[in-house]
């Protein structure tokens, strides 16, 4: 190939990852913002387990942090389970070499998930409550006021699926929430971010991977199973997943069935008319191929430029 092919073939591909890097760190701002996750002077705790999520985590939050108008310090911690063939040595490389601030917390839960589940079962849901416990204590140890998960898009709109499907409630993944010990505040800022994006920007920046199949156990075949249906539905109309993703957003208690959120018992005729109210049969309004009348709404920052990432703000 000659040298100005080469050139302008190299500009598009920095042109590409610029982009990219741009739409990451504005929806991750984003994100922060709309759900207050960091205030001044917080410390968080950024989880960090080797794939590509937190390794993006925590380099989207590492910008923010020097961009932003709040003040707040970060810590990287890894939770090494003693799975057979864990490169100890490179999380701890990666993390000097970025001058991260950073605790390894050693414990073996992988000989106790081993001794307790009988082989051939599945071993994720003890090994996940093992190391959320260790995590929240390690958080309060170091005085952490967050701790930062790395679940993406993606995970919160497979995650209320697999709530409906297989658990019959209308439940997803929250941005922010207390967790189950009620002595943390856990935040996922990655919550608008593709994984798409994510597997992209984890190859520019040649994030040292560490592969999730040490411990040997598979991933939940259900989960699997969920994910090629979104993308598959995602190949077909685009922006489906972030519509999904918008209407955990936007919920109408009065047009679903939880007797506890709306008083469907005690409803009575208000007497008074509303421009918004229901028309009863809504179903007229669309056309017989079931397009019109189907709101494709993105969050905010789909509508920002390019041009504007923005550092949160705590208002
Ligand atoms: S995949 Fe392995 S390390 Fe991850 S939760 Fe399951 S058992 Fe634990």
């Amino acid at each position: 190939m000659n040298e100005a092919v080469l050139s302008a073939a190299e500009r598009k591909q920095a042109h590409e990852a610029n982009k990219l890097s741009k739409r990451l760190h504005r929806q991750v701002g984003q994100a922060i913002s709309d759900f207050q996750m960091i205030g001044e002077g917080e410390k968080v705790m950024v989880c960090l387990s080797g794939g590509k999520d937190s390794y993006a985590l925590l380099d989207i939050l590492l910008l923010l942090r020097q961009r932003s108008p709040v003040k707040f310090d970060l810590i990287a911690v890894n939770l090494d389970q003693k799975q057979p063939g864990f490169p100890a040595d490179v999380l701890p490389a990666y993390l000097s070499s970025r001058q991260v601030p950073f605790h390894i917390e050693t414990q073996d839960t992988y000989s106790i998930v081993k001794r307790l589940i009988p082989e051939g079962k599945t071993m994720c849901s003890l090994c996940s409550r093992l190391r959320r416990g260790i995590l929240y204590r390690v958080a309060r140890e170091l005085g952490a006021t967050r701790i930062a998960l790395g679940h993406h898009r993606d995970d919160m709109v497979i995650t209320l699926l697999m709530n409906m499907f297989f658990g019959a409630r209308l439940k997803g993944m929250p941005p922010k929430l207390v967790s189950d010990d009620g002595q943390h505040v856990v935040i996922r800022p990655l919550a608008y971010v593709a994984e798409a994006d994510l597997e992209r920007w984890a190859t520019i920046r040649e994030f040292p991977i560490i592969p999730c199949t040490l411990c040997g156990s598979q991933d939940n075949l259900q989960r699997v199973q969920i994910r090629q249906m979104i993308r598959q539905w995602e190949r077909d109309h685009p922006g489906r997943i972030d519509n999904l993703l918008n209407a955990m957003g936007h919920v109408v208690p009065s047009h679903l069935m939880d007797r506890d959120l709306f008083p469907f018992k005690t409803l009575t005729p208000t007497g008074v008319a509303d421009p918004n109210g229901d028309r009863a049969f809504d179903e007229d309004e669309q056309a017989c191929d079931g397009t019109s009348g189907v709101r494709s709404v993105r969050f905010s920052t789909m509508r920002l430029s390019e041009e504007s990432p923005i550092p949160f703000s705590t208002n």
